[in-house]
């Protein structure tokens, strides 16, 4: 993986379709999941390859510093376009930098929602305990961890994920777990073991189908990329949330 360090004009950007601002401190994500969207932003706007390609915002902290003064954010979301907890996360700190930077600003109440599938986010617990508004999404797509294996092989374990989910509710985190996308999986098992830990859960389709297609069939599991399944998955998902 090529690590390249960038310097960038703007650290908030506004995305009118969510009324809210994004943060990214890495375009490229070394989870590797088969089925990322964010990889077509990277190689259309970026030119990077997703694969081979990490660009590290280096001078993220000052442009955050300068952007919140400048822009007053009310709600912004970490990350659309990277894992802010991938790997490089750990060597780098910038998403933990980023965070120490809203709490410079405490009277702005700016409302933060994270978004990860890396066990390394319980490293900033202390910061989030700080933060007035913050909520931690754990993104899990199956109960499965072969399946996982198969889509998101560099990212951590399912198991991981929902101690991370579990400690982080036990910690008084608002939290929420994005099960986007469905991946194949035991709808029931997987609802019966989130229920206890998410304040909030999100269901989604698999969008780009074309994308993963091969992969489904190469390992039988094309049924799991029906619309049938889909809905099947989310309904008997929402009937274990909803008891
Ligand atoms: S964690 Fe998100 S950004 Fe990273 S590879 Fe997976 S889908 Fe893409």
């Amino acid at each position: 993986m090529k690590i390249k360090e960038i310097e960038t004009k703007t650290a908030l950007n506004y995305s009118e379709a969510k009324s809210r601002y994004t943060l990214n401190p890495y375009v490229g994500c070394s989870n590797a999941c088969i089925y990322c969207y964010a990889r077509d932003y990277a190689r259309r706007y970026r030119k990077i390859d997703w694969k081979e390609e990490i660009l590290v915002k280096i001078n993220i902290v000052e442009t955050l510093r300068r952007d919140i003064i400048k822009r007053r954010p009310r709600y912004v979301f970490m990350s659309t376009m990277c894992d802010p907890y991938q790997q490089l996360e750990e060597v780098y700190k910038l998403s933990r930098k980023c965070l120490e930077v809203f709490l410079e600003f405490p009277l702005l109440e700016v409302e933060i929602m994270i978004l990860t599938k890396s066990s390394l986010v319980l490293r900033d617990l202390d910061l989030f305990k700080k933060l007035k508004k913050i909520s931690v999404g754990l993104t899990i797509t199956t109960d499965n961890d072969e399946i996982r294996k198969l889509f998101e092989p560099r990212a951590s374990s399912i198991e991981e994920r929902l101690e991370t989910l579990r400690f982080l509710k036990e910690n008084g985190l608002k939290t929420s777990v994005f099960i986007s996308p469905m991946l194949p999986m035991n709808p029931e098992k997987l609802a019966k073991m989130v229920k206890p830990y998410a304040d909030s859960v999100f269901i989604d389709d698999m969008h780009y189908k074309w994308r993963v297609e091969n992969l489904y069939k190469r390992y039988g599991l094309s049924r799991a990329l029906t619309n049938d399944f889909f809905r099947s998955t989310k309904k008997k998902i929402l009937e274990i949330l909803k008891k």
